[in-house]
């Protein structure tokens, strides 16, 4: 087994940069050339069609058959003329991936001649057979069937040859089966609940969307070591391998320039990525060692959640073509920092303003603190919904460790806004306001600078924190479907901006004036939010026991935090929003559960595989080579000789042995363990004793492994090194 090692690293060290050529220098001329956008609809599209699917976009709404045929006729002429052969409808289902099955344009013709054809039926739906996706037990298996519909507000785009049309995913009998759906529903909540709450401050808002920067961290491997690795191929992470002796210690990865196969690598999904629309802007080497980033431009969440899976897609096949693998797994390497995917999130109007940005005037930032305490609000009431989100058995090694938030959701503001906050929180009063007195307040608002990103202190800890004019929500991990977070903090705030607006028109109706009332509702919301403000570092100890103090839930385990989802609260946001049905939000996280079982269930075996067929046989092998060795020693020296060289040997024999012991033994009690879980019909009991009596055996187990490491000749150790896995490229 060795030999697979040593031959991998052979095949690093004659690996060369695969160098690749675009179609002109300058992006703006290829970006989004295989994408359907509006300019390309505006040439394809007759008049009337265009100003069909113009508006199915701006209101949200679906297309008729007629008007779809009208459509599908332009976008097969462009499909055809780009080369495309296929087409398919894709999806998100609950798997973290996405899905596509390919259709071929052939049809037979009237007179039996083969002809490519593409109707408004197959555009705008299709009804892939839905019964090996995870459903939670909403679909029967005699109603297999699943729908997928056009999301017209996502463009069509061509990948390779095959035409991808963005679509949902809902079963017979309606309910969402997906990410996008319930995505889509959440956008559309926060839309109507935040249109309403502008309409205090400035009557021209008719929609409000949110946007989403979305951040990508990851790893690369190259492809030979990879391979040589059974944990890294079939659970992502390593699940072996003791600490090199240098990582990330000087930090002279992070920011350093890229290594020149890795840039080839980059600039070629960059490539592909910018053709299909994605704005991928940034690019740089991360804190760990061959760890790295990549940042579009932000863009409507709706899109920029799309874009990012698209982009995951592309990153993977295009290191397949470098030699490399990317590995989005939260942590695949103890010890050193793991993968988060930073979701950068605010919300814009359709006049133009960015409503977490401070404006220029005590009109508009009033406006502005009015969203920004309201989110506050939001993270605070619906602190369980954003956690269970965010939190599953890859995020699990992440979160709380020394690169991420622990998973308390707590916000950090920045010491300007905070005393602001203190302010209102302590001027306002439940009496009529003396005009002096609004006038001082509004004074104090009118100040708040209009680029607070410079002023704002940045807090690298806080799981949720505000950078100015956006909230940056870094507990996402990096393998994630930004949907669910998205899913979780559109709804809370789009519940909580209704109950706002609800009590700032009772406050109305007492005959208080607007600002008043809303001033009033505001001072409620600070003090009542108080528990969720934290500047402080997240990552220290003290903070936990803070939280605590604070009554602020920190649930590290993943079963546990997802039955939150299921409190009181939490239905009540996610089914008053029309996001969920009670139905679907059980079958989810359902789904979420059984994730959780399958992924520890599947760790644990290919770390039981590894070390009884691996390690343990390579271990015995260096620990007969010391037994011979020793024996042999005896013939050679005297008696007083013998014992002194042979002590340390014999030492290691016995640490050998005994290490080689427990780890068959902890191997055989992590199956039987298995055994007694497996048994267990309901889907969070069976969870949760995964977690509490299977998962501990992959940490404990690995202990004995990565001391071994340690111990046995290196020429015979079969599984590339830490060493060799981050540092060799
Ligand atoms: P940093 O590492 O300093 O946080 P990056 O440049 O890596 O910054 O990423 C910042 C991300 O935030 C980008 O994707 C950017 O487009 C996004 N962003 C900026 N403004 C907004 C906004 N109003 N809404 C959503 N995302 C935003
Ligand atoms: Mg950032």
């Amino acid at each position: 087994m060795a030999e697979l090692r040593f031959s991998a690293l052979q095949e690093v060290f004659n690996r060369e940069p695969v160098k690749i050529e675009t179609s002109s220098k300058v992006i703006s001329k290829y970006f989004g050339e295989d994408v359907f956008n509006l300019h390309k609809m505006e040439h394809y599209l007759s008049k009337e069609a265009f100003r069909v699917v113009r508006q199915a976009i701006d209101e949200g709404k679906s297309l008729n058959r007629q008007e779809a045929e009208q459509v599908a006729i332009g976008l097969k002429a462009w499909a055809i003329e780009r080369g495309a052969t296929h087409f398919t409808h894709w999806f998100h289902p609950l798997t973290d991936g996405t899905a596509e099955k390919h259709d071929s344009f052939l049809e037979t013709g009237d007179r039996g001649h083969i002809v490519e054809n593409f109707s408004g039926e197959f555009l705008v739906q299709s009804e892939p057979d839905a019964s090996s996706f995870p459903s939670g037990g909403i679909r029967n298996t005699f109603e297999a069937r699943g729908y997928t519909a056009w999301d017209v507000s996502s463009p069509v785009f061509i990948v390779g040859t095959t035409l991808c049309i963005p679509t949902i995913f809902v079963s017979y009998t309606g309910e969402a089966l997906d990410y996008k759906a319930p995505l889509l529903k959440a956008l559309s909540a926060l839309d109507k609940a935040a249109v309403a709450v502008c309409q205090y401050f400035d009557k021209d808002v008719t929609k409000v969307f949110a946007t989403l920067g979305i951040e990508q961290e990851y790893f690369l491997v190259d492809e030979a070591l990879y391979y040589a690795r059974p944990d890294l191929v079939l659970a992502e992470r390593t699940l072996m391998g003791h600490q090199a002796s240098k990582d990330q210690q000087l930090a002279d990865h992070y920011f350093s320039s890229i290594p020149e196969r890795v840039m080839c690598f980059i600039k070629d999904f960059e490539y592909t990525a910018h053709k299909l629309g994605i704005p991928v802007k940034t690019r740089h080497n991360e804190v760990a060692p061959n760890q790295f980033e990549c940042a579009p431009i932000h863009e409507e969440v709706n899109l920029a959640v799309d874009h990012n899976q698209l982009l995951m897609d592309i990153m993977k096949r295009t290191a397949r073509k470098h030699k490399f693998r990317v590995l989005f797994h939260e942590k695949p390497f103890a010890g050193i920092n793991g993968s988060g995917k930073h979701n950068n999130w605010s919300l814009s109007t359709n006049t133009g303003v960015n409503l977490l940005s401070p404006g220029k005037n005590p009109k508009t930032n009033l406006q502005f603190l009015t969203f920004l305490v309201n989110v506050i609000k939001a993270v605070n009431e619906s602190n369980d919904i954003i956690r269970a989100s965010v939190i599953n058995e890859s995020n699990s090694w992440r979160l709380g460790g020394h690169e991420a938030p622990p998973a308390i959701i707590s916000v950090f503001l920045g010491s300007y806004l905070l005393s602001m906050l203190d302010d209102i929180a302590s001027k306002v009063t439940e009496k009529k306001m003396s005009p002096a007195l609004k006038t001082e307040l509004k004074l104090g608002i009118g100040k708040i600078p209009e680029i607070l990103l410079d002023n704002t202190d940045r807090n690298r800890t806080s799981p949720f924190a505000f950078t100015g004019n956006r909230f940056e929500f870094r507990a996402v991990g990096s393998s994630a479907n930004c949907s669910a977070p998205m899913i979780a903090l559109n709804s809370a705030v789009a519940y909580q901006l209704t109950k706002f607006k609800s009590e700032v028109d009772q406050i109305i109706k007492k005959g208080r004036n607007k600002d008043e009332a809303i001033f009033q509702v505001l001072k409620k919301y600070i003090l009542d939010s108080e528990r969720v403000l934290f500047e402080g570092d997240n990552y220290s100890t003290e903070w936990h026991a803070e939280a605590a103090k604070r009554k602020l839930c920190n649930i590290s385990s993943v079963p546990d935090s997802l039955k939150c989802y299921l409190n009181d609260i939490s239905k009540e946001v996610l089914t008053s929003t029309g996001v969920f049905t009670e139905k679907e939000l059980r079958s989810r996280v359902d789904v979420e559960y059984d994730k959780f079982t399958k992924i520890v269930q599947i760790e644990a075996r290919v770390l039981g595989d590894l070390a009884i067929n691996h390690i343990v046989p390579t271990a015995i092998k260096y620990m007969t080579t010391l037994i011979e060795n020793v024996k042999g020693l005896k013939d050679v020296f005297s008696e007083e000789e013998y014992e002194k060289l042979s002590c340390p040997r014999k030492q290691n024999i016995r640490l050998l042995a005994d290490h080689i012991n427990e780890i068959q033994q902890l191997v055989r009690d992590m199956i039987e363990a298995r055994k007694k879980a497996n048994v267990i019909e309901d889907a969070y009991r069976k969870a949760i004793t995964y977690e509490k009596n299977v998962k501990p055996y992959l940490n404990s187990i690995r202990r004995h492994i990565d001391k071994l490491e340690l111990i046995v000749d290196d020429e015979i150790w079969p599984l590339p090194k830490y060493r060799e896995l981050l540092f060799t490229r």
